[in-house]
């Protein structure tokens, strides 16, 4: 295959001209897949059409047999074909019949043809068709030869569209089993139940043009669009209250990533390859995405749904549809539906009609997620196709806690919802009335309630709870959306806020927790097989002090004249404290030093995540003012099971004698040392599992802002002195879990879960 014959431009005037003749549409077909076969010198080129949205069909070969046409068939995921159209992305092999996903066709004689290099065709980022070509030999196509076969199939893409080959009618959402199966299981990412009226993120911009007449002027309009970008993205920023904190780093990458000259550039080369400037957006984008999809850095797998946004946006620009829904007149109850989104976007929806989100990916770390769960926006990730068979206008209701969406659906679901949102509406209130309540148990015994936080949008749940304070601020965020190390300035600023916002309620910072799952742009790593028993957080910081350092003299500024508490991470071993508090007593010596004020008080705590820790306790409590159990972290090394992996997450029940036994002798060291210790995973945040820790001893729990107005009914109705008399036998027991026993006797003494 050469793609220098006749050069990729001449072919795309051939192929337009092509299919832009009087001819039947198959006969069209057929002749692109030889001009395609001739200009590439491939022996095969075929070209699949998904029909019904669920099987591909053999529509137009060259050089298979000719017989196979209409009768060749594959699922979606069924064979490379199926497979190029389930994952959109490329597949470019020198020896197809090794590959595992091979399925032999015997009609199509495609034996004798060794390598393979196949394309999705997309339109509007939905797989519509597949093309393939194929040669005798074993070979590898290149890199240059797979671009532009990509370009080739936008071409194609418009064709197929244009609906004289397959009806219109036949596109996935007329294959939606919708009256069988209104509803569909998605992964709940940040937690709520909504009901209303769907919108689509983005408006969906069908490109109607692919190939250019004039270049010279495609690239006078992509300069303009970038123009309009730009200001667009400088609107957003001032808009925004973006003054310090998370906003302006979010919006600092967007600028970064937007500027990129090395995408500009890979643009306006697809327009000397003959493309209109929006097809050649598209056209990058495809790219980009297969490569950043094979990628195993997470941090740029996030980055991703940036470059997608700025894409779309770009394109908008082009067609003269600059923002997104964002900007429209909105539903008081709008349900966004989204390919993808960034941080960004979500912010600039107006947060009174926002309603819920659902995404066709989605992840838990995503910079999305972590807003929208401060905003208390009910979001669901991994929606998949769904996304793209609902309907603007259509109702749909957002179960962001079980992970379901139910779309047009029946009344009877609609009722039993609205009775679920009453109930939690409700709830709600009481549990506000209950803010300036005690939290303490029948028997008298007072616990401390904190909540989680991590951003300035989590501050005002501060309030709204009535918490006593932030039991644990994870400062990583500022950074893992940060393109650089976010200045000195930068960080004292976003700490002053969080300590301003907090007023007399103490904040307990966390030091730097990157790595592992929580990468940042500006530290190189390497992979690692286990990320979360890896390079992190501590670790980190005591390899690279200069962070550790820098955050250390931002905290000290900002608590000058005030109350600082402070803790470090994943501490594996006393020496480790002992080093992360020699850098602290160093920068404070060095604020004495140049006169400047220090904080009134400072209180310096440790983590406990790592279970090696818990058996060096007597020699760790006497150098520490408090600690605080990490038992997300702690609970997974201690029953050796990623937390993050479906398969085994449930497998080890915490509420088992093993894990609460662990808790309680560490609970007791600390009393016995006279340390205070507070838990702050999310096994704080569920109430049969608060009273639980509560009966072992513990008397200060961290947990989501959603979580504080159920513990704290929960405690008010909690007989103590019973439940710990009930935990010492039960703990002598060999069960898999005492779940069972425990909501037993919550129900038979009153308690409230
Ligand atoms: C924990 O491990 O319980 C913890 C609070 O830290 P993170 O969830 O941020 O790892
Ligand atoms: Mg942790």
């Amino acid at each position: 295959m050469n793609v220098t014959t006749g050069g990729p431009r001449i072919l795309l005037r051939r192929l337009r001209e092509t299919m832009a003749s009087a001819a039947p549409a198959e006969k069209r077909l057929d002749e692109v897949t030889r001009l395609i076969a001739a200009n590439m010198v491939a022996e095969v080129c075929s070209i699949y059409i998904a029909r019904g949205g669920e099987v591909l069909e053999l529509f137009a070969t060259e050089g298979l047999k000719k017989e196979a046409v209409h009768q060749t068939r594959l699922r979606f995921r069924e064979g490379l074909v199926g497979e190029i159209a389930a994952s959109g992305l490329p597949l470019n092999l020198s020896d197809a019949q090794a590959h595992p996903s091979f399925v032999y066709k015997p009609e199509t004689g495609e034996e004798i043809f060794h390598s393979l290099l196949g394309v999705p065709i997309l339109r509007a980022g939905r797989v519509i068709g597949v093309l393939v070509v194929q040669n005798r030999t074993r070979r590898h196509y290149t890199e240059e030869e797979a671009e532009a076969l990509q370009t080739v199939a936008m071409v194609i893409a418009e064709f197929v569209a244009s609906g004289e080959l397959v009806s219109p009618s036949e596109a996935p959402a007329a294959t939606l089993e919708r009256a069988a199966t209104p509803s569909f299981e998605v992964t709940p990412l940040a937690e709520g139940i909504a009901i209303g009226r769907a919108v689509l993120h983005e408006p969906i911009v069908e490109i109607k043009a692919h190939i250019a007449q004039d270049p010279e002027l495609e690239r006078a309009r992509l300069d303009q669009a970038f123009i309009a970008l730009h200001a667009q993205l400088e609107e957003m920023a001032s808009a925004h209250d973006m003054a310090v904190g998370e906003h302006r780093e979010i919006f600092d990458v967007y600028r970064m990533l937007a500027a990129d000259e090395g995408w500009r550039r890979r643009i306006a080369d697809a327009i000397e390859g003959g493309l209109t400037a929006e097809a050649a957006v598209e056209r990058v984008q495809v790219e980009n995405r297969s490569r950043l999809m094979r990628t195993l850095d997470p941090y740029l797998r996030e980055r991703l749904a940036d470059f997608d946004d700025l894409s779309n946006r770009l394109v908008r620009h082009l067609v003269g549809k600059g923002a997104t829904s964002a900007s429209e007149v909105l539903p008081d109850d709008a349900v966004i539906l989204a390919r993808a989104m960034g941080p960004a976007e979500l912010l600039e929806y107006d947060r009174s009609k926002l309603k819920a989100v659902v995404l066709k990916e989605g992840s838990n770390t995503a910079h999305v997620t972590i807003v929208a769960r401060a905003l208390g926006i009910p979001l669901v990730g991994n929606a998949g196709d769904v996304i793209d068979r609902i309907a603007s206008g259509e109702q749909i209701i957002v179960d962001g806690e079980a992970g379901w969406i139910y779309i047009s659906p029946a009344s009877e679901i609609i009722q039993s919802y609205q009775q679920t949102i009453t109930a939690r509406t409700a709830r709600v209130a009481a549990y506000a009335a209950l803010k300036d309540a005690p939290v303490e148990t029948v028997d008298g015994v007072t616990i401390e309630l904190s909540v989680n936080a991590g951003l300035t949008l989590d501050m005002p749940h501060l309030e709204a709870t009535g918490a006593a304070g932030i039991g644990l601020f994870r400062t990583e965020f500022q950074f893992m959306v940060s393109a650089q190390m976010p200045k000195l300035d930068t960080q004292t600023v976003f700490y002053k806020q969080i300590l301003d916002a907090a007023g007399t309620r103490p904040v307990v910072f966390r030091t730097l927790d990157i790595g592992g799952d929580k990468p940042v742009a500006f530290l190189a790593r390497d992979a690692e097989e286990n990320p979360a028993m890896g390079w992190r957080a501590i670790r980190v910081a005591l390899d690279r002090p200069v962070l550790l350092r820098y955050q250390l003299r931002a905290l000290l500024e900002a608590a000058a004249g005030r109350s600082l508490n402070l803790m470090f991470p994943m501490v594996t071993e006393v020496a480790e404290f002992v080093a992360a508090r020699g850098i602290l007593e160093k920068e404070v010596a060095r604020r004495r030093e140049l006169g400047k004020e220090l904080p009134q008080s400072l209180r310096v705590g440790c983590m406990i995540e790592v279970p090696a820790l818990a058996w060096q306790l007597d020699r760790l409590l006497p150098l520490v003012d408090f600690v605080s159990l990490g038992s997300n972290d702690l609970m997974q090394f201690f029953f050796a099971t990623d937390r993050s992996n479906p398969k085994v997450a449930g497998r080890y029940d915490l509420l088992s004698p093993a894990a609460m036994g662990f808790i309680k002798h560490i609970v007791a060291v600390c009393e016995r040392h006279g340390k205070p210790v507070t838990l702050c995973g999310e096994l704080g945040g569920k109430t049969l599992e608060a009273m639980t820790l509560i009966g072992l001893g513990l008397r200060r729990l961290s947990v989501s802002p959603a979580s504080i107005g159920p513990i704290k009914v929960m405690v008010r109705s909690l007989r103590l002195g019973v439940l710990t008399a009930y935990l010492d036998h039960i703990l002598q027991l060999s069960d898999h879990s005492l779940r069972g026993r425990l909501t037993d006797f919550a129900r038979d003494h009153g308690v409230i879960l």
